[in-house]
């Protein structure tokens, strides 16, 4: 039975009337920057706020920072709280409660610090923590003490802006070569700065590929111009990675921001944070990876959510992680499938459940079905002593 407007009994929302922008605005990313939602009654001009979104925006002010672009909003369901796009982006009461076990930096990026910005944890590679700035703050950021929080940052004041430092120790460790710049979002900053950056660390020779970290092509696309690809083309070799979690967010903007890095010779991977009530079912996460195969990028990390203090609400079980990756392994191709990680301060683990034990009789494999065999020793030897 289809609702009528004589039905009376079904309580309406109010009707929202989302403002009527201009295609030459809407296509510009400063528009979206300059007119970012960061309250209440710029937040009713896109959705109908629950009273629970209106009292966790109360209850997060001062605390946390909240911002939304225009374009990410438009992609929310007006009426429904639980959009999988609006989660990601208004507040929720579960950031402010006390979760056993949360930290601010689980991970260790403090521990791991060598200057102001360079983060040295693993032997050929390091991440440049850019900026803090962010178009969207995601309500479940891994860094949302150096994001989102508004007495956070890991920066220290007395370097301000300058990269010297940081460049400097880069320079002086010839094994690093592979520099990820990450932060906050590096695409915060405009082209010339960026390219400040990046040139600076082309003029390093020990450094091979640059990579970017942003979240820019799902939460205002408009920012991925021909002009701005056209810099990162001129440092090749330049790859990116971003940050699609829901079918919902792949749309036809992003899909031509996609199309304009892969054009200029970016490859474009995916990191997805699995989120409870978000993305947190196979059938979601098979049209995520499938969806993005669409449109030509890999998909790369599925991170277990981490623990971090204002994010632990959206936690799953392992559990959870490990029925999704068996929902993917073996069902689509194999370069659809991500590696689900835990991030620790050992680094990243990868904690997929294998599909092959060791016995003495050789190993013992399954698929995807369930089905199960023996590869025998004498036919595929698991040990040198047994090779031949
Ligand atoms: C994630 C991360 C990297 C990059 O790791 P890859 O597995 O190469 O993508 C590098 N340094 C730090 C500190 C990281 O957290
Ligand atoms: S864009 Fe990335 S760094 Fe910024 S708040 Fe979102 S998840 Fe965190």
């Amino acid at each position: 039975m289809s609702a009528t407007p004589l039905d009376t009994d079904t309580q309406a929302a109010p009707t929202i009337v989302r403002p009527d922008v201009p295609d030459s605005d809407w296509n510009d990313w400063h528009w979206h920057m300059r007119r970012r939602i960061t309250n209440v009654d710029k937040a009713r001009q896109w959705i109908n706020l629950s009273p629970e979104e209106e009292q966790a925006i109360a209850g997060v002010a001062g605390r946390y920072r909240w911002s939304v672009t225009p374009y990410y909003a438009s992609l929310m369901d007006p009426d429904d709280p639980q959009c999988p796009v609006r989660q990601q982006a208004v507040p929720a009461g579960g950031e402010l409660v006390e979760f056993s076990g949360a930290e601010v930096d689980p991970v260790g990026d403090t521990y791991y610090r060598k200057t102001n910005r360079v983060v040295h944890k693993y032997p050929d590679r390091v991440i440049l923590l850019v900026t803090e700035a962010c178009p969207v703050y995601c309500r479940h950021c891994t860094r949302k003490f150096h994001t989102t929080d508004v007495n956070g940052t890991y920066f220290r004041d007395d370097e301000g802006e300058s990269f010297d430092e940081d460049l400097r120790y880069i320079a002086e460790h010839p094994e690093i070569r592979d520099v990820l710049l990450t932060g906050g979002d590096p695409l915060s900053y405009r082209d010339g700065k960026l390219e400040e950056i990046i040139a600076g660390l082309r003029a390093i020779p020990s450094v091979e590929i640059i990579r970017i970290g942003s979240r820019f092509p799902v939460l205002l696309p408009q920012r991925i111009t021909d002009d701005l690809c056209e810099m990162l083309a001129r440092h090749h070799p330049v790859w990116v990675n971003t940050h699609f979690n829901h079918p919902k967010e792949i749309t036809p903007e992003a899909s031509a921001a996609v199309d304009r890095m892969l054009r200029h010779g970016i490859p474009v991977g995916n990191q997805t944070v699995l989120l409870r009530g978000i993305n947190d079912d196979v059938a979601t996460m098979r049209t995520l990876m499938t969806e993005l195969l669409r449109i030509r990028v890999r998909p790369y990390y599925l991170y277990h959510c981490d623990n971090v203090t204002g994010v632990s609400h959206f936690m799953t079980s392992v559990a959870k992680g490990w029925e999704i990756m068996e929902g993917l392994q073996g069902h689509i191709t194999g370069f659809g499938v991500p590696q689900y990680v835990l991030t620790t301060r050992l680094g990243k683990i990868p904690i997929a459940r294998p599909y092959f034990t060791v016995t003495p009789d050789g190993l013992r494999l399954r698929n995807h079905k369930g089905e199960e065999m023996l590869v025998d020793n004498a036919v595929y030897p698991i040990t040198e002593a047994d090779a031949r």
